[in-house]
């Protein structure tokens, strides 16, 4: 009877020595990952090609959120409320500027408590280009701009984490060597251009267009959504002719049905081979391909355009 007492209490024992050791267990494996992950700076970016940078300059000691989903039409793109709260709960705010994100300013900015957080527009200050009035804000797809936005990110980042200023640093001139080793290649491969006019499903390129001497006209216009009329296809092959061009640009996001039935008009009015080429607006990993990728893909589109 004694015996069978000792027993009963032993199993108590042990069963209540179990729950703690689990309860402690359970607790420290909670504790040991989310601390971590609570320290880290809360970074959000409007969209994917600064998230890149921020990912690439922040390394461990960030976490970045794109608010922009990847491959969507940034131009037209307003937040919901989930964005504004996750925007709320940030230290650091990452904005294109020059036009392009810009619903922060009206409809974010006077939602949220912007104590203690840091906005960085990455394009304010650079050499901006005007187009009809407007800054043309598609700066992300010259690698010589990308890496002056980058610049600011990096700032920011040291501005709010002091800490990790040689780390970002380091990481930053990682970001800063490729970059230039990218323009420099659009530089040298885009010197001896046979023609200097793209034509282009959206008018992206003018920060390309600009530094390595081309030109580039849109067949939809700055808008991605418009549908070309007739007259500006005549426009086209006009240009076509009196340029002697035989290649239109798309980006792959979008549908390429209006170049394919500009691409057949073409080839009928003009009897000859019009090529198709792809011209990435690097909103989003496509094709297997990253941001830098997307870039250097480009070059040789624009090669096979311009210069081959
Ligand atoms: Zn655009």
């Amino acid at each position: 009877m004694k015996h069978y007492k000792m027993m009963k209490k032993l199993l108590l024992v042990s069963i209540l020595l179990l729950l703690i050791v689990g309860t402690v267990l359970a607790y420290s494996t909670t504790f040991s990952s989310n601390p971590i992950k609570s320290e880290k700076i809360k970074v959000v970016a409007t969209f994917y090609p600064l998230a890149y940078l921020a990912e690439k300059i922040g390394g461990e000691r960030v976490s970045v959120y794109t608010l922009i989903p990847y491959n969507v039409e940034v131009h037209n793109w307003q937040p919901s409320p989930s964005d504004i709260m996750t925007i709320e709960n940030s230290d650091i705010i990452i904005l294109n500027g020059a036009g392009l994100d810009w619903w922060f300013e009206s409809e974010i900015l006077p939602l949220i408590n912007i104590s203690g957080k840091i906005i960085v527009n990455t394009t304010e200050g650079l050499p901006l280009i005007l187009h009809n009035n407007q800054y043309d804000p598609h700066t992300w797809l010259s690698p010589y701009m990308a890496k002056l936005q980058a610049e600011k990110i990096l700032s920011a980042l040291i501005k709010k984490d002091p800490l990790g200023e040689k780390y970002y640093k380091e990481r930053f001139k990682e970001i800063e060597s490729k970059l230039n080793e990218i323009d420099e290649k659009y530089l040298i491969e885009l010197k001896n251009k046979k023609r200097d006019i793209i034509i282009v499903s959206h008018e992206a390129f003018g920060y390309l267009a600009e530094r390595y001497g081309f030109k580039q006209i849109g067949i939809i216009g700055i808008s991605a959504e418009e549908e070309p009329n007739p007259r500006l296809i005549l426009e086209i092959i006009e240009l076509m002719k009196k340029y002697n061009l035989t290649t239109l640009y798309f980006d792959p996001i979008y549908s390429d049905k209006y170049v394919k039935m500009i691409k057949n008009e073409l080839e009928n009015k003009l009897g000859i081979n019009v090529n198709v080429l792809k011209i990435y607006l690097c909103l989003g990993p496509i094709d297997n391909k990253d941001y830098f990728e997307q870039l250097e893909e480009n070059l040789e589109s624009l090669k096979k355009g311009l210069v081959e």
